[in-house]
């Protein structure tokens, strides 16, 4: 699925499906920052809280670059008028190939000069940023310019990916005091030299790390909608007298929506992961590819509408 979604006919015919748009509904908030905020509001409602991705990934131009940027700035100022930011209610999720980390010249000092003014927005009207993870080759530049941020704003949170061999060792690093540490699963398809290829070792790594961030002084984000996983981050909680308000879960917006309010409900925090962009053909596949019984909703749409 991921190697065929890189194929340009491919990507032209499944966003140009009219069909696309109504699956596109379910996982994406809207293409504007006014329609992601209103999703956010909603999620509210529910006690909810978010992360908001403005989509796009690998910008290969300083003007797209700061174009994302730009829009950032807008988003964390619309959430601050809309009163949505204050303790971190809503923050946002950046993904540093989308504000210049992947341009060919000085990409990695365009892209920390664009995030710090995202923080300092974000640290404007009370909230915080988390910087997503893309694919193993970026691994090392991005906790990098996380070490750069956490010097001006310790808050800045990172995202470990359990599939990546590296990643136990990369929790002990960052458990440390008031540390945000987003643990998913991750993403992208990555060769057998730096990641588990089979699901069974990837949870188990997962877990593994899940105790050692439980264990440390930082702020573990459990990023999962795997049963399990969630009730074994929910029993290492406990079983290191962790209060509700020194973790949280987060899953994406459109799945388990009601496991989420459930978790809501229960008295944990339940951070919603919020995309929205015109730019949804990435992460859209990257969804797909998780589930197969996903593929096969969107496939019989397309016979029978298309
Ligand atoms: C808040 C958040 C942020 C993330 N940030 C990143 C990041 O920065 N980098 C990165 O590489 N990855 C990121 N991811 C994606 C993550 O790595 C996984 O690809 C994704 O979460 C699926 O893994 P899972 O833990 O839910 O387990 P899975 O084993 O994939 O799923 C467990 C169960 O959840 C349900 N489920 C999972 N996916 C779907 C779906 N698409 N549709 C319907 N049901 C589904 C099913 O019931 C499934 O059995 C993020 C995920 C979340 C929740």
């Amino acid at each position: 699925m991921l190697r065929l979604s890189e194929s340009d006919l491919v990507r032209s015919a499944v966003v140009r499906a009219p069909v696309s748009r109504a699956v596109v509904a379910r996982y994406v908030a809207g293409e504007t920052v006014a329609e992601a905020v209103d999703t956010t509001a909603e999620l509210r409602t529910t006690n909810r809280l978010a992360t908001i991705d403005y989509l796009g990934e690998d910008t290969a131009h300083l003007r797209g670059a700061e174009a994302t940027r730009d829009t950032y700035l807008a988003l964390l100022e619309a959430l601050g008028e809309a009163d949505l930011a204050a303790y971190g209610a809503a923050e946002v999720s950046v993904k540093l190939s989308a504000v210049g980390q992947a341009l060919p010249r000085d990409g990695d000092a365009i892209c920390l000069d664009h995030v710090r003014a995202i923080c300092e927005a974000a640290a404007r009207v009370g909230t915080t940023v988390t910087l997503d993870m893309e694919d193993h080759t970026t691994t090392d530049r991005t906790l990098e310019t996380l070490r750069a941020l956490r010097a001006d704003f310790p808050w800045v949170g990172a995202v470990l990916q359990s599939y990546l061999r590296r990643t136990e060792a990369d929790c002990r690093d960052l458990a440390t005091e008031g540390s945000r540490v987003r643990l998913c699963k991750g993403a992208y398809k990555e060769p057998a030299s730096v990641a588990f290829q089979d699901r069974d070792d990837v949870d188990l790594s997962y877990v593994r790390c899940l105790k050692v961030l439980m264990a440390g002084d930082g702020y573990p984000m459990v990023a999962s909608h795997d049963p399990r996983l969630v009730e074994i981050a929910q029993a290492l909680a406990g079983h290191h007298g962790r209060a509700p308000d020194t973790y949280e879960f987060q899953m994406l917006l459109g799945i388990r929506p009601s496991e989420q309010t459930r978790i809501a409900d229960r008295g944990h925090q339940l951070r919603v992961y919020v995309p929205f962009g015109e730019d949804w053909y990435g992460y859209l596949v990257r969804r797909m590819a998780e589930r197969p019984a996903n593929v096969e909703f969107f496939l019989r749409s397309l016979v029978t509408k298309g």
